[in-house]
C-alpha cells in the first residue's frame, strides 16, 4: 500500500501536482481536466475565427470584383481586429463592404455591415455605379439615429 496519499501528477499548465482524479482516466496528459477544457475551448475559437474570416473573406472578394478588379488590401489578421465575438460568431449574417467602392478594400477603408445592408449597397451600386450615393446610403447606414 502506498502511505504517501493519493498519487500526484503534474499539470504543466497548473504547474502544480494534482491528484490523480484531476485527469481524465487512462489518459497520460500532463493537463488536468479544467485545462484540456480550456484548450478545447481556444481551438474551437481559433477555427471559428479562421472559418469567420474565410468565409467573410471570399464574400467580399467576390464584390469588391463588381467595384474593380484586385481590390483587397486587408489581411486575415486585420479582418479578425476589426470583428467582434458576435460577428464572428455569426458571420453569415454580416459582411465586410467598402466604404468608398472605388478605392481598395482596406482597414481604414471598410465596414462591417449586415447581410441585407449589403445587398442594399450593392444594388445601389449596380444601378448607377454613382460613389457619392453609395457613400451616403453606407454612411446613413451606420448613422446610430436611423
Ligand atoms: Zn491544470
Amino acid at each position: 500500500m502506498d502511505m504517501s496519499g493519493p498519487e500526484m501528477r503534474l499539470c504543466k499548465l497548473c504547474d502544480k501536482l494534482l491528484p490523480l482524479d484531476r485527469f481524465q482516466a487512462g489518459s497520460k496528459r500532463h493537463c488536468c481536466h479544467e485545462h484540456i477544457k480550456e484548450l478545447a475551448k481556444f481551438y474551437m475559437y481559433g477555427t471559428q475565427e479562421k472559418r469567420a474570416v474565410n468565409i467573410l473573406r471570399n464574400r467580399a472578394a467576390r464584390d469588391m470584383a463588381l467595384f474593380g478588379p484586385d481590390k483587397i488590401h486587408l489581411s486575415q489578421r486585420e479582418m479578425i481586429a476589426m470583428l467582434n465575438a458576435d460577428q464572428i460568431t455569426n458571420f453569415s449574417k454580416w459582411c465586410i463592404m467598402p466604404r468608398n467602392p472605388t478605392e481598395p478594400l482596406s482597414l481604414s477603408n471598410s465596414a462591417v455591415v449586415l447581410d441585407y445592408q449589403r445587398k442594399y449597397l450593392l444594388a445601389t451600386w449596380k444601378f448607377r455605379k454613382d460613389k457619392t450615393e453609395y457613400e451616403d446610403r453606407l454612411n446613413h447606414l451606420l448613422s446610430p439615429e436611423k
